[in-house]
């Protein structure tokens, strides 16, 4: 671990010389540039704003009392209430001793005398002082984190700090490392468990600082941050972490911001290599890099999220409805329909939900954004079977996030009975996607929604992480074949065997099979021919406004 009183931190000082005498300044800049790095002002008001520009680190104060515009004495009083000026030892240079009293009992740390006879003793005075004052800040601000010992947040941005004053010619890298979904493993493993995944992840990285020349701090819970000497790459701490982290049920997320700009603040690059870290969303991958693609992406996904509660009450979300056709009877008939949200931003323009989604998983916001849209579709289904005398079924989609929220039956109950919908005619989708993360909660879920009538269809069937095993332990309706089968099809012939051995499996579950994305007629008649019970797709309609599937409704 590297400490700022080590070896490896060894830097300079910085001492500002308050004195509107430019001889005696110079003199003293003399007797102490070569223990300290010196900054000077002329009056009380250039020292005061000195100081509070952000990037000047000031160790410590050497105050003239007398001065034009400011003097020594008013500096104090300001200081007094000033908690971060407090934290600067201030040595007063006077030769009064009448002045020394006001000083000392104004808060002045010590005094030097002039003329200054003994330049040892005084830069003894100095480096005492400021060695005092960082043991009590380092006490008072709790530089290290209890859990992992590593800087907190905001001593590690201070290091980062006196890093680059210790190499000031060398590229540097900011590392943001987390764990995906790190609330799933304390809710699933418990907190201790989680606690010891993030100590294992502070010994890899512990030991990778200590090769490359680095330091490391906690950004927060599990938001740890690696500055150091530029590499031409991290895959060895990036394996390392993998590797280890994986063997502990979890899956570690790397965001590598490389040469950072020198002239940007520790926050900003901080906030990079973040950022470029939260773009990783699949737990296939682990590491990313940071670029300007990945940047702007995120300054959108902000301003997406800061966009959303009032795009909500302005009812900017719409609720487009893709038909399903059942095509094994004598004639392709209308069967139901999928409820798919739209964002109509009156600034960015149609968003898409590829790109809020899964952004709306990430902080809660989809569990909002999915309560709006059942009560929208109940809402719906309500007013055409008004119109038309028909509950026209219509499934919604489940995020992988509702999954776990204990109340989501209770909140689709209360909305399909505002609008007295039949539960047969409300179905829930529910993505294989989140599988594998608590098949035990979606076991529950599912035979809970089938015992209160509703229907169930397992989504994206075939897309990665569900075996047949899981079909075996989730009762479903209605199973959903991957659109990637489909899309695979004419370029791997193997994908038509799995589709037919799909439909057949599906069959035997006495469950219907659907098939999303047809764009094609060729692909049409294939599923036809090998029994797939409904299609959805390009090739019978893309999703369509409430008002345009309503005349579909109508044709019927
Ligand atoms: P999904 O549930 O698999 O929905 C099917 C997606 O395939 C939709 O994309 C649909 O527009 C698209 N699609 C349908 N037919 C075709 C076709 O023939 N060709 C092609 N290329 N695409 C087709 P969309 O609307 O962009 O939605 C993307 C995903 O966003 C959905 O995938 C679903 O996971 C999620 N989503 C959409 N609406 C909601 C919602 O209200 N709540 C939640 N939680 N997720 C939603
Ligand atoms: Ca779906
Ligand atoms: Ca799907």
């Amino acid at each position: 671990m590297v400490d700022l009183k080590e070896k490896d931190l060894e830097s300079k000082r910085r001492v500002l010389i308050v004195d509107d005498d430019e001889i005696n300044g110079d003199i003293l800049s003399a007797i102490l540039s070569d223990a300290f790095e010196i900054r000077r002002a002329y009056n009380g008001k250039e020292c005061l704003d000195i100081i509070h520009e952000e990037h000047d680190v000031i160790d410590l104060v050497l105050l003239d009392v007398m001065m034009p515009i400011m003097s020594g004495i008013d500096v104090l009083k300001v200081r007094q209430k000033d908690a971060k000026l407090k934290r600067i030892p201030f040595v007063i240079m006077t030769s009064e001793k009448e002045i020394e009293k006001e000083c000392f009992l104004l808060g002045a740390n010590d005094f030097i005398k002039k003329p200054y006879d003994n330049p040892d003793i005084i830069i003894a005075r100095i480096a005492r002082m400021i060695e005092l004052s960082e043991d009590k800040s380092v006490i008072k601000e709790f530089k290290k984190d209890k859990l992992t010992n590593l800087y907190s947040f905001e001593f590690f941005k201070k290091y980062c700090h006196q890093f680059d004053i210790k190499y000031p010619h060398d590229a540097k890298d900011m590392i943001s490392i987390d764990i995906h979904g790190f609330h799933l493993v304390n809710e699933l493993y418990g907190r201790k468990y989680g606690d010891q995944v993030i100590l294992e992840m502070v010994n890899i990285i512990n030991a990778y600082i200590r090769k490359v020349s680095g330091i490391a701090g906690r950004v927060n819970s599990d938001v740890l941050a690696v500055y150091c000497l530029h590499q031409d790459n991290h895959d060895e701490l990036a394996n390392t972490l993998n590797e280890k982290i994986k063997k502990m049920n979890a899956h570690v997320r790397i965001g590598i911001y490389p040469n950072v700009d020198p002239n940007i603040e520790i926050d900003i690059a901080i906030g990079r290599a973040g950022a470029t870290r939260t773009s990783i969303k699949d737990i296939n991958n682990f590491v990313a890099i940071f670029d300007k693609e990945a940047q702007d992406k995120a300054s959108f996904n902000e301003k997406l999220v800061a966009a959303f509660e009032k795009s909500l009450s302005n009812k900017e979300f719409k609720v487009f409805y893709q038909p399903k056709y059942s095509i094994q009877g004598p004639k392709n008939t209308l069967s139901s329909a999928e409820a798919l949200v739209r964002w109509f931003h009156p600034e960015y323009g149609m968003v898409s939900p590829g790109d809020f989604i899964p952004l709306f998983e990430t902080n809660g916001l989809i569990q909002q954004l999915d309560r709006y849209i059942f009560e929208e579709v109940a809402r719906q289904m309500s007013e055409w079977h008004e119109k038309y005398q028909r509950y026209i079924p219509v499934s919604v989609n489940i995020s992988r996030v509702d999954v776990f929220n204990p109340y989501l039956i209770d909140e689709i109950m209360k909305i399909v009975a505002k609008y007295h919908i039949p539960h047969d005619k409300y179905y829930l989708e529910i993505t294989e996607s989140a599988f594998g993360v608590s098949d035990e909660n979606i076991i529950k879920l599912a035979k809970e929604l089938r015992s209160k009538g509703f229907k169930v269809e397992i989504d994206d069937f075939g897309s990665g992480y569900s075996s047949l095993n899981t079909l075996s332990m989730i009762p479903f309706d209605v199973l959903k074949i991957d659109m990637g089968f489909i899309r695979k099809m004419d370029s791997n012939p193997k994908n038509k065997e799995i589709i037919k051995l799909i439909i057949d499996i599906t069959h035997r579950f006495d469950a219907i099979s659907v098939a999303e994305g047809v764009e094609t007629e060729e692909h049409y008649k294939f599923l036809k021919d090998s029994g797939c019970d409904v299609i959805q797709g390009y090739y019978f309609s893309k999703p369509l406004p409430a008002l345009d599937f309503e005349e579909l409704l109508k044709k019927e």
